[in-house]
């Protein structure tokens, strides 16, 4: 192991380091070439420029802990990336230039860095940049400390990816709906956005950006930013993000895509085979955006287009600025699960406007936007929509209480997380979502509708392209709607909601008549009447989830097979359905719904489906032993965030 000097040993570094590895990792760096070495004997004024002061900057170390960035000194201001897809090595190969703010007198740059293969770094007055990489930590990746000079103003990565880098998922043309081309599409929240970009992986950290994306020319690159609706000749496609963002909305899809507008400012990419069902799935979108400027302001980022991504994207959506990515898994035929992208739309705002600090404050950016998203819908679809929505709602957020406090993880049902140390994945679980979303529904009850909308408006505007943590938002709840009226707080109870576990007395009890009807179902099968006695008719996928819950745990295989035959939920195209249906299927060992099972398994990758599958699963040994054998099989189609969360249950 090579070690320079000094200069570019940051002490900042092994507290970053330890607070991430739980002092485990030793804070040596490795120098990664002999050219480095000879740049560093030459340069002889690297120490004397370096970490002055650094004592005293140890109290201001970054306060996110899932960076090795040093943001307090020097940051990104704007970013430009110039990059070739290569489809058959599964790599970007290119280089990103880094334009800085530089805000004390530290002569280093820290970025973050995972499974990246630098080549070489160049100051902007043309010399080669001496640089260092870190051991790797599980999870974190490499910091990548740069020596700057006095005046350097930017600098330029000139780097390649790996094939298994983890934001990057690379599919072969049968994966895709056309069956024709290779298809590739990014997931960088929340800290993969270092296995392909080397970048202050932050989200307190906001900058613009520019980029330039070679690919195949019978294919379209899009990325979160502003897009071209056509392919171009050369493959050659130009971006540009005039808007501040955080690195986890770095975002880049490639495929054969077409374009279809849906209304003034708003349309969708999907592949060609599937662009008329998108068209009439989503025909709500502009109504969708109309509503939301209505509630909180005029929508920041000029256009807002979703694509359709291939069934492999893990999420159900990912809120990347001007462009969700969507997976495919909504599209249902009914525009029953349409709520999704007003749940990404809202993110507009919550999230991408006003951004969580940290990961800790990962409730901010989630709980916002399903209040936002429910105020959406409601205007849209109506109340008893809405209300089914927020009922079905409740019974999962208590759901995951019962499973953290049973797994001794109490403190994760707290709004604000303690996730140093861990991966921030761990926080994406329905607290953020369900129970942020429920606090503010309390706050909205106690003070009334109108005065938390003009609270809600404000805070957008006053906060916009800024980031907020759960100590500032108290703060600011405090100022400008609670006052320190102590009957207000006595109602609401605001610190046992952020600090405390499982739900406050506080908490609002959810109803639904349209649910209540379906309860009444549920008691006439539990006592006897058969499948075709119960009334079923203009069921919507919300009816028919809250009808499968109500029956978990309470079935035997009789009963399951009756339902079957009554209403082919084996072969419902719903995909939520399908994934509570499932579930029954496995409790009682159906064997007739296997078969669709296993299809299901290797062609969806959506992590809210497959978890609780794979979790019903491995209860029994056989249908750990059957799982794990599908799992080999559908691995090759699953993105990392799902294929590692699946190894986790099946014990990999
Ligand atoms: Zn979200």
């Amino acid at each position: 192991m090579f070690y320079c000097s000094d200069a570019i040993f940051d002490p900042k570094l092994s507290i970053r380091m330890n607070r991430i590895t739980r002092l485990t990792v030793s804070s040596s760096l490795i120098l990664l070439s002999l050219p480095l070495l000879n740049s560093c004997k030459n340069n002889t004024d690297l120490k004397s420029d370096s970490d002055q002061g650094s004592t005293d900057q140890l109290k201001e170390v970054t306060s996110d802990a899932h960076s090795f960035s040093n943001p307090q000194d020097v940051s990104i201001q704007h970013m430009h990336l110039d990059l070739a897809v290569d489809f058959e090595k599964r790599v970007l190969k290119g280089s990103v230039r880094l334009d800085l703010d530089r805000k004390t007198k530290v002569n280093v740059l820290h970025l973050d860095s995972r499974q990246l293969q630098i080549e070489k770094i160049l100051l902007d007055d043309g010399t080669e940049a001496q640089f260092l990489l870190s051991e790797d930590v599980e999870y974190f990746g490499q910091d990548l400390a740069i020596n700057l000079k006095k005046k350097t103003k930017s600098v330029t990565v000139f780097y390649e990816t790996s094939p298994s880098a983890e934001a990057l998922q690379w599919l072969k043309p049968e994966q895709t709906a056309g069956g024709k081309h290779p298809y590739l599409f990014s997931q960088s929240q929340a800290i993969l956005a270092r296995t392909w970009i080397p970048c202050q992986d932050s989200p307190g950290v906001k900058f613009t950006y520019s980029a330039s994306i070679k690919t195949l020319p019978d294919l379209i690159a899009l990325m979160s930013a502003e897009n071209g609706q056509k392919k171009t000749k050369d493959g050659v496609y130009a971006f540009t993000m005039n808007q501040p963002i955080s690195s986890y909305l770095l975002a880049l899809t490639v495929g054969d895509l077409e374009y279809e507008q849906l209304g003034r400012n708003c349309g969708v990419y999907a592949e060609p085979s599937m662009l008329k069902k998108c068209v009439w799935e989503f025909q709500d979108m502009q109504s969708m955006i109309d509503s939301a400027e209505a509630l909180y302001g005029k929508y920041a980022w000029g256009q807002y287009d979703v694509v359709v991504l291939p069934p492999s994207f893990p999420f159900g959506g990912m809120e990347n600025p001007r462009l969700t990515f969507a997976t495919p898994t909504i599209i249902a035929g009914d525009r029953s699960l349409v709520a999704l992208i007003a749940h990404e739309l809202a993110h507009s705002w919550s999230g991408n406007l006003v951004t969580n600090e940290t990961w800790d404050d990962f409730w901010l950016n989630e709980g916002f936007t399903v209040y936002f998203e429910q105020r959406i819908m409601e205007k849209i679809f109506g109340k008893p929509y809405e209300e089914m929505q927020t009922k079905l709602g409740m019974g999962e957020l208590k759901h995951t209480i019962e499973r953290l406090t049973r797994e001794n993880k109490v403190d994760d049902t707290h709004l604000y997380l303690a996730l140093t140390g861990r991966n921030p994945d761990d926080g994406l679980t329905d607290i953020a979502y369900e129970k942020g979303r429920f606090f503010l529904q309390t706050i909205e009850y106690a003070v009334g509708r109108e005065k938390f909308d003009v609270f809600l408006k404000q805070y957008f505007s006053e906060n916009a392209f800024k980031s907020m943590n759960t100590a500032k938002f108290e703060a600011y709840l405090d100022e400008h709607l609670l006052k320190g009226d102590s009957n207000l707080y006595a109602k609401i109870q605001p610190k046992e909601w952020i600090y405390g576990p499982g739900l406050p007395s506080s908490a609002p009890n959810p109803e639904s008549e349209e649910l209540k009807k379906v309860e009444v179902e549920i008691l006439k099968f539990m006592n006897g009447d058969h499948a075709d006695q119960l009334i079923t008719e203009n069921w919507t996928t919300h009816h028919w989830l809250y009808f499968l819950r109500g029956l978990k745990d309470k079935l035997d295989v009789n009963q399951v097979a009756e339902l079957d035959n009554v209403f082919d939920l084996t072969n419902s195209g719903n995909n939520e359905i399908l994934c509570d249906w499932f579930q029954h299927c496995i409790a009682v060992e159906y064997e007739p719904a296997y078969q669709n099972m296993e299809s299901f398994l290797t062609s969806v990758g959506r992590r809210k489906f497959l978890s609780p599958l794979y979790e019903a699963l491995v209860k029994t040994e056989e249908g750990k032993e059957w799982g794990t054998r599908v799992y080999e099989i559908a691995k090759p189609g699953y993105h990392a965030v799902s294929s590692n969360s699946i190894e986790e249950i099946l014990g990999l």
